[in-house]
C-alpha cells in the first residue's frame, strides 16, 4: 500500500477504535466484529481507489463506499472527531482533512 494510504488507513483505525471503544464496550480489547468488519471494508476502499494522489474522500466525486458503511463512517468522524478535539488531538484531523 502506498505511503498516504497507509497513513490514511492509521487515522481510520484510530477513529474506529475510540468508537469502538465507546459504544460496543470494547475498552481496550481491539475491534468488536461490526467495527473489525467496517475497517476491513475500509482497508479494501482505499486500497482501490483508482486515484493517485487520492483526493480528500470528502471531497471526491467517487461515492465508493456503500451507503450503509458511509454513513457508519460518518458517523464515527463525527464522534471520534469531537472526542480528540476534546483532548487537544487535533494534528490527526488536520493530517486527516487537511491534505
Ligand atoms: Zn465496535
Amino acid at each position: 500500500m502506498k505511503k498516504d494510504k497507509k497513513q490514511e488507513f492509521a487515522i481510520l483505525k484510530k477513529f474506529v477504535e475510540v468508537y469502538c471503544n465507546h459504544h460496543h464496550g470494547t475498552n481496550g480489547e481491539g475491534l468488536c466484529d461490526q467495527c473489525n468488519d467496517l475497517l476491513a471494508y475500509g482497508n479494501q476502499r482505499l486500497e482501490k481507489c483508482p486515484y493517485d494522489p487520492k483526493p480528500k474522500c470528502k471531497d471526491c466525486e467517487t461515492y465508493c463506499y456503500r451507503p450503509k458503511y458511509r454513513q457508519d463512517i460518518k458517523e464515527i468522524m463525527k464522534y471520534s472527531g469531537m472526542h480528540f478535539v476534546k483532548r487537544g488531538r487535533i494534528d490527526w484531523l488536520i493530517e486527516y482533512f487537511a491534505r
